[in-house]
């Protein structure tokens, strides 16, 4: 059965519309209904669960590397342990939206495919396909609130390696973890040593016959005790819950913004150091000059803290091993290296990252003309000139993402408001005539951050520009300053 065409489905109106569920988007939910409480809003989210991430990668092991008292949103205390497993951040986020009623503002299994801006009505007409049923139905919103995260969600990155169809065993990329997949007292090779490698490799290295990770060059981990010492002593002394969130976030953001500030002014220093942690969690003879001293500096990339150092322990008790060095083919029984060894193998797994997706893969139009995101300048990181009424919540990197979306959370409430004091119907970001010769530079510097998924993709991504206004500093203690204090009145949003 073919489905209705979309222009003949009546649309449905909100006056804001949430892309996605994930913790950016129940994040937005509370600010709205919080900061807006009048407006009517919408959250359309593909999948037919919340959760995003933390919903639909599965494979063992799965947990956040950063903390969660600030990974948890600023307004909803955590309590359990600082790096929680995905299913616990599932739950935590369940009880955001149970206690504040968001239920009824998600759409589930709701796919947007496209997305089209009409000046003449100020209006954004929106086409998403039921997953469920197939089905086309329309939506219009004025303002469009992006909180579709930043990589396909449906398939991971894998390079295309020569021989991988020789390969007679299993390929599997950890964001699509088949759940029956039999790995116990197999030979088990992990490609990629990012957060997601090691995660996976103490999860399963027990019940694997031998459990390898293999590594083109080597990345910082930081290992220590999954408990924060200050919260616990709080906790000892009753102290309400809700105090001991903040006062735990205020210690960790100020450790952090310390242990940033020293990657940058001693790089050398702080890469000893973190290379000495690693240190004490192998043997004594053990090569870490080979496989885990990084190149880049430390920062450059997102640093994995490592619980209880359970990736170290699993090499350190012979159940895995780490080896450096290039991949040459893939051949029958497993992974030909650059060295001329052979890796032999029953299962590959390549943690190899993800694909960057623009803006959730949506079509955009504004007015008839389609939208190349790549064109555009982007307003902090979060807005792009050319596209009206809408933001995209880019969280942090190097500290908790979700940081950010209570920073934007505010900033979008306050300027909805601002639009409904003022009569206005439409914002857009636009270049001042002092920047008309302004540098463009790429969304991220990449001298100062540079995983690799971002690297393949950063061109199509929305240019930067040399000013404060338009840049994309990736620096929460910095903007936390800068964003609350934004003028709206400012000429660089073009009201109407
Ligand atoms: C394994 C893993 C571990 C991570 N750990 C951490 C960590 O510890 N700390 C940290 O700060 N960051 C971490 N990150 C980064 C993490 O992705 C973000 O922190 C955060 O979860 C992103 O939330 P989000 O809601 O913005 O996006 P997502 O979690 O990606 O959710 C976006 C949602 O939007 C929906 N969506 C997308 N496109 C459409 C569309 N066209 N139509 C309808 N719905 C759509 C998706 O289905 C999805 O549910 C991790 C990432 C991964 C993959």
């Amino acid at each position: 059965m073919t489905s209705p065409s979309a222009s003949s489905t009546p649309a449905e109106h909100f006056d804001v519309l949430i892309v996605g569920a994930g913790i950016s988007g129940v994040g937005a939910a509370y600010h709205l209904t919080q900061q807006c409480p009048d407006k009517r809003f919408v959250v359309l989210e593909g999948y037919e669960s919340f959760g995003g991430t933390w919903h639909m990668h599965r494979y063992p092991g799965i947990r956040s590397d950063s903390d969660l008292y600030t990974f948890g949103y600023r307004f909803k205390p955590w309590t359990g342990p600082p790096i929680a497993t995905a299913e616990e951040i599932l739950t935590y986020m369940g009880e955001v939206i149970d206690e504040n009623d968001l239920d009824r503002h998600i759409r589930y299994s709701h796919r947007i495919t496209s997305a089209s801006w009409s000046s003449s009505e100020n209006l954004w007409t929106l086409e998403a396909t039921k997953t469920d049923t197939n089905e086309t139905v329309r939506f219009t919103t004025n303002f469009l609130w992006m909180c579709q995260g930043y990589y396909r969600h449906a398939q991971g990155y894998t390079p295309e390696w020569e021989g991988m169809d020789d390969f007679e065993g299993e390929i599997v990329h950890p964001q699509t973890w088949p759940e029956d997949l039999e790995y116990q007292g197999k030979r088990v090779v992990v490609i990629g040593s990012g957060a997601t490698a090691a995660t996976l490799v103490p999860a399963i290295a027990a019940e694997t016959e031998h459990i390898t990770m293999l590594q083109r060059s080597p990345t910082y981990f930081f290992p220590g005790r999954n408990e924060n010492e200050l919260a616990d002593q709080l906790r000892e002394l009753e102290i309400d819950e809700a105090w001991i969130h903040e006062i735990t976030r205020r210690k960790i953001l100020k450790d952090q913004a310390a242990i940033t500030q020293a990657c940058i002014d001693q790089p050398e220093d702080m890469k000893k150091l973190l290379i000495a942690v690693v240190k004490q969690y192998l043997p004594e003879d053990y090569d870490v000059e080979k496989h885990f001293t990084p190149s880049y500096r430390p920062w450059q990339q997102r640093l994995a803290f490592v619980p209880d150092g359970d990736v170290f322990q699993g090499i350190a008790s012979g159940k895995a091993s780490v080896v450096t060095d290039q991949i040459d083919r893939f051949t029958k029984k497993g992974i030909l290296l650059a060295s001329g060894e052979e890796l032999e193998a029953d299962i590959i797994i390549t943690a190899t990252g993800f694909n960057l997706s623009v803006l959730g893969d949506i079509a955009f139009a504004v007015d008839g003309e389609p939208v190349d995101f790549a064109k555009t300048v982007t307003y902090r990181g979060m807005m792009f000139t050319g596209v009206p009424n809408m933001l995209w919540i880019f969280g942090y990197f190097r500290a908790s993402w979700t940081l950010r979306v209570d920073l934007l959370g505010d900033f979008v409430c306050r300027l909805l408001n601002h639009m409904t004091q003022h009569g206005y119907q439409r914002v857009e970001a636009r270049l001042r005539p002092e920047d008309a010769d302004m540098e463009l530079l790429p969304w991220m510097d990449p001298g100062n951050f540079n995983p690799n998924y971002l690297m393949r993709s950063m061109d199509l991504l929305p240019r930067r520009g040399a000013k404060p206004e338009w840049q994309h500093t990736q620096d929460y203690w910095v903007e936390k300053e800068e964003i609350p204090a934004v003028d709206l009145g400012a000429p660089e949003f073009d009201y109407k």
